[in-house]
């Protein structure tokens, strides 16, 4: 991922490498090929305006300084400004003072979000927490068994309903999500695990009656983090997705998945600046170690590397 935007940006700063100090012009010049790269690379149409205002006002209003060259100078504006748009700091986990800290993942069918509750329940597990998976996502018929696969492997328990309830101990049924959801949290509470990821159902496409049942499952177990994971692969869509979860059910925070695929992944980067929530994890594989704390200033330098 990025390795285009990552050759291009590189290469604009190669030219003004040995120059000395940088007329208007010489500016200007530079940062319409920093606009190109950007827009090329799919970052949103408006983040890419703020981005390049802010780099052309930085870059003209620049001391010359004894320890930056004019191109180091470029660089570091513009590292500045990248990681800015992916939201500045890291941000981590809010974990309630009164456990079960309760995690809620939205997203599009097929964003990740199954794997995700794997690649957290593991790593929750590994600081020493206890989590629980709740399989609330009981639109496709596979769902609650791949999410069982998946805490198998993470060596997490899974609350899951069964259909006509055979056999289970809990009364949950496979048509009602919002109270699987609900006792998924009770269940949590009751055997003292501290957090609990609640795996909701996703669609291919946007639609209300999904929009509203992630709605009401937020309401039934006033989650403490809601994450909304989205594919990087999906290009220029995903700045649209992430503004109608954000209407539709809001999220306290973002997960890029697939940041292991080769599109251009610009929108993804964009849906901080977008949304106003950060970005807190990345996904980048099937294995479900394939999971980092994002990092802004790293992502920034990996980009501008
Ligand atoms: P969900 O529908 O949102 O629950 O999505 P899933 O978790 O089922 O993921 C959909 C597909 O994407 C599965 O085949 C996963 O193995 C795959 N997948 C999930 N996360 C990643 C990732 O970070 N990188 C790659 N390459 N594949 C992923």
């Amino acid at each position: 991922m990025f390795n285009s935007l990552s050759d291009r940006l590189t290469s604009t700063f190669k030219n003004l490498r040995g120059r000395g100090r940088l007329s208007e012009a010489d500016i200007d010049a530079t940062v319409r090929e920093i606009r190109r790269a950007l827009l090329d690379a799919d970052v949103a149409v408006p983040v890419v305006r703020q981005f390049t205002a802010s780099v052309r006002e930085r870059a003209l209003s620049a001391e010359v300084s004894g320890a930056l060259n004019p191109a180091q100078q470029v660089v570091k504006i513009v590292n500045d400004e990248l990681v800015g748009i992916l939201g500045g700091e890291t941000r981590a986990l809010q974990l309630a003072k009164t456990p079960p800290t309760v995690i809620m993942l939205a997203g599009l069918q097929g964003a990740g979000k199954t794997t995700l509750a794997g690649k957290l329940g593991l790593a929750l597990k590994e600081q020493g927490h206890t989590p629980l998976l709740v399989a609330a996502d009981l639109q496709r018929p596979n769902a609650v068994t791949q999410l069982s696969v998946v805490a198998e492997r993470a060596g997490v328990p899974v609350f899951a309903p069964h259909p006509g309830n055979q056999g289970m101990e809990t009364d949950a049924v496979i048509g009602d999500p919002v109270g699987v959801a609900r006792q998924g949290v009770a269940e949590a509470r009751a055997k003292q695990h501290d957090v609990v990821i609640v795996d909701t159902a996703g669609r291919l496409g946007v639609d209300q009656v999904l929009m509203q049942q992630a709605a009401d499952i937020r309401d039934a177990v006033t989650p403490d983090e809601v994450l909304f994971v989205i594919d990087a692969m999906i290009g220029q869509d995903a700045v649209a997705t992430a503004q109608a979860f954000l209407a539709g059910v809001d999220f306290t925070g973002v997960v890029l998945s697939k940041l292991d695929g080769d599109a251009r992944g610009g929108a993804a980067l964009s849906v901080a600046t977008v949304t106003g929530r950060p970005i807190m994890f990345a996904s980048t594989g099937e294995k479900l170690t394939d999971f980092e704390v994002f990092h802004p200033d790293r992502m920034a330098s990996r980009i501008l590397d």
